[in-house]
């Protein structure tokens, strides 16, 4: 594996990520909606950087088996009411930005007074969608990445650095 982002660095860019959305949205109430499972430590780091009065909800999003795409899969049972609120949804990649996309154009339908995003990453040159995230911590090369929430086959999401898997990592899983 190959360490892209230290501790420190995240740290400092999820820092910058808050105070962006501290300044957009001063002491206005907010409701957080993080898109489950990658953002779960993205989540928590933000939301203990800021200070308005804040609500937390999740919507889960599943797309990849191991590190290939398949079906979009969206569940929105964990959030809480939207309508009328200030929706802020935070994501761990904006890849290819279908994700985000399809996850805010259900977020509209439940009539949210404005919705906006938030991502750790993203991927250089791989977009495919007119979509953009209002706020984003880092731009990264295009490589499968893991740690700080983003997942491997649901492995890796625990290590507290961003790393870029190699061809030997992969190998491992594959028997
Ligand atoms: P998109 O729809 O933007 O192409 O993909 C977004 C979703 O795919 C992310 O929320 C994330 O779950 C997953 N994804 C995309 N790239 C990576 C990656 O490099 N590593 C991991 N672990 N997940 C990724
Ligand atoms: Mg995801």
């Amino acid at each position: 594996m190959k360490i892209l982002l230290n501790e420190s660095e995240l740290q400092t860019g999820v820092e910058k990520l808050a105070q962006q959305i501290a300044d957009t949205y001063r002491e206005n109430p907010l409701t957080i909606v993080g898109v489950m499972t990658g953002s779960v430590v993205l989540l928590a780091d933000t939301i203990r950087k800021l200070s308005m009065p804040l609500r937390v909800g999740v919507v889960q999003a599943a797309s990849y088996e191991g590190d290939r795409r398949g079906d979009l899969k969206i569940n929105a049972e964990l959030m809480p009411d939207i309508s009328k609120r200030a929706v802020l949804l935070i994501d761990d990649i904006f890849d290819t930005g279908h994700t985000l996309e399809k996850v805010v154009g259900l977020m509209k339908s439940f009539s949210p007074s404005s919705i906006r995003s938030a991502v750790l990453l993203k991927k250089t040159g791989r977009q495919e969608v007119q979509y953009t995230p209002d706020f984003i911590a880092f731009d990264i090369p295009d490589e499968f990445v893991v740690g700080y929430g983003l997942d491997f086959n649901d492995e890796y999401r625990n290590l507290p650095y961003l790393a870029a898997l190699e061809e030997s990592d992969l190998a491992k899983h594959r028997n």
